[in-house]
């Protein structure tokens, strides 16, 4: 039985049905792991054995006719910046190297009390910080429409993995992007809820008024599912929002009466005509649904750039400094002293991306300096939020490109750091104002010969979760760009 093409929901169902069983869907994503994910180096670790056993547990439960969680037995896979007990959470990074969780997150838990297998940890940027995966210590994951491209980042690994149809579910965070990009770069969902709907319990800190677990899959209904299992408060973390768990929109598919908002910021002149193609086909098909298309203006957007890189670098200079060769992970001794070997520590251990945000973050939080960036950036962050709250007065969700370009060669930006940054002009105002966004897959553009996707983004005032994911639903229910699969996939 062909697993892969089945999403979470429908594999579930199978399984539930006694049409397959879980250990069977389980080898199979470990042996797809073990061969796709292996060329496109999607996995930095798997663990077939435990993965296996639980596998088991699950079919001996159904045998015993218990009842089972609806996702049991679908195998998902982790980012490697989040905790599940026994695996190896090393953030793609050297510092971090053989490090295994000692507890298990709170979103990962989650889903395993609702029957889902982890099976193993996906690469990523390291410590998230990058758009294409190429800051991992362990080399970058490659893009399964084109295994010269990146699958984007920083949740490389689990965006390709999903994509190539290994797991139908993969984890990624998203700071200021890094789960909606690659979601477009790769022709998949990948959705980032408002900030505090779920638990950070478990997610290693990059800027924590940033970072929100988001899922990726191949259909809309299973990051609803998702979603509704993995958000809700959480005492371990007092940034999750004191409410129960995210609600699904209606099951209609029928937009009737929501009004779309088209920022004109977002398709400014010189925007690839193929991506402004898909951005305006899109609207014509929201409208054919029901919607009302009207113009809208975030006049900030130009800032964002700016001041992420201002808010994430402080934050993430703070988070890493825990990192020191004491507690966790490397130790290089140095020249004997305390100091000598934190020094030693940090240099041998983070790469150069890592040291490069430390240092500019360490610098816009020092004194003399703090004011002119962090508490400016600070302000700016308020007129970006601003900008989304005027927007909504005359829209119910905002729609743009993900991306201002399909998924660019590895190696193309490596060389400029800013060309990098640039590249998340599109996501970062979302997060910056901690609102809920969705990449959905929106269209291809065709590059020498090659079909690349294109993803589209739509943004919801806060706490509209369920609106997003509504109006993403009916997208999907309406064309068949999220069904193509890669050459690879078959
Ligand atoms: N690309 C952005 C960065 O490098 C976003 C990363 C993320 O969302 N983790 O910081």
């Amino acid at each position: 039985m062909a697993h892969e093409r089945k999403d979470a929901v429908g594999l579930a169902r199978a399984i539930a049905a006694g049409e397959s069983s879980a250990e069977a869907a389980v080898s199979e994503a470990l042996e797809r792991a073990r061969g796709l994910g292996a060329r496109l180096a999607c996995f930095l670790s798997l663990e077939p054995d435990g993965a296996l056993a639980r596998a088991r547990e699950l079919d001996r439960a159904r045998a015993d006719g218990r009842a089972l969680g609806p996702l049991a037995g679908v195998p998902i896979a982790i980012k490697a910046n989040m905790a599940t007990e026994g695996f190896e959470t090393n953030c793609a990074s050297r510092i971090l190297a053989g490090y295994r969780a000692p507890y298990t997150a709170t979103f990962v838990q989650r889903l395993v009390d609702a029957g889902a297998v982890p099976i193993g940890v996906t690469n990523m940027d390291e410590f998230a910080m990058g758009s294409s995966g190429e800051n991992s210590a362990f080399g970058p994951a490659m893009n399964p429409w084109d295994e010269t491209r990146t699958p984007g980042g920083s949740s490389s690994g689990a965006a390709a993995a999903v994509a190539a149809g290994i797991v139908p579910i993969a984890l990624g965070s998203d700071t200021g992007g890094s789960v909606r990009q690659p979601a477009a770069f790769c022709g998949i969902q990948g959705f980032k809820p408002t900030y505090g709907r779920v638990s950070r319990y478990g997610l290693i800190a990059f800027a924590s008024s940033l970072d929100q677990v988001s899922p990726f899959a191949r259909t809309v209904r299973d990051l609803e599912l998702v979603m509704e299992l993995m958000s809700g408060a959480d005492p371990m973390d007092s940034s999750s929002l004191p409410m129960g768990p995210m609600r699904r929109g209606p099951d209609t598919v029928r937009l009737d009466g929501l009004r779309i908002g088209l920022p004109k910021e977002y398709l400014p002149d010189g925007l690839d005509g193929r991506v402004r193609g898909a951005v305006e086909a899109a609207a014509e098909t929201l409208r054919s649904l029901g919607a009302e298309v009207v113009e809208v203006s975030l006049p900030h957007t130009d800032a964002a750039i700016p001041c992420y890189y201002v808010v994430a670098t402080a934050e993430a200079s703070s988070n890493l400094a825990r990192f020191d060769g004491v507690r966790y992970g490397l130790r290089v001794d140095g020249d004997g002293s305390l100091a000598g070997m934190m020094a030693a520590t940090r240099e041998a251990g983070f790469g150069p991306e890592v040291k490069r945000r430390i240092l500019l973050g360490t610098y816009v939080l020092s004194s003399g300096y703090y004011d002119a960036w962090y508490g400016q950036a600070m302000k700016v962050r308020r007129l970006l939020r601003r900008d989304f709250d005027r927007a909504f007065e005359s829209c119910d969700l905002v729609l743009g490109p993900t991306s201002p370009t399909p998924a660019f060669t590895l190696g193309e930006k490596t060389a400029d750091p800013l060309t990098m940054y640039l590249n998340d002009i599109l996501t970062a105002p979302a997060s910056l104002a901690g609102l809920p966004a969705i990449s959905v897959p929106g269209g291809f553009a065709l590059e020498n010969g090659t079909r690349l996707p294109l993803g589209l983004q739509l943004v919801g005032p806060p706490l509209e979760d369920g609106r997003v994911l509504h109006a993403a639903r009916a997208f999907e229910s309406a064309t068949s760009f999220h069904s193509e699969r890669p050459p690879l996939f078959a």
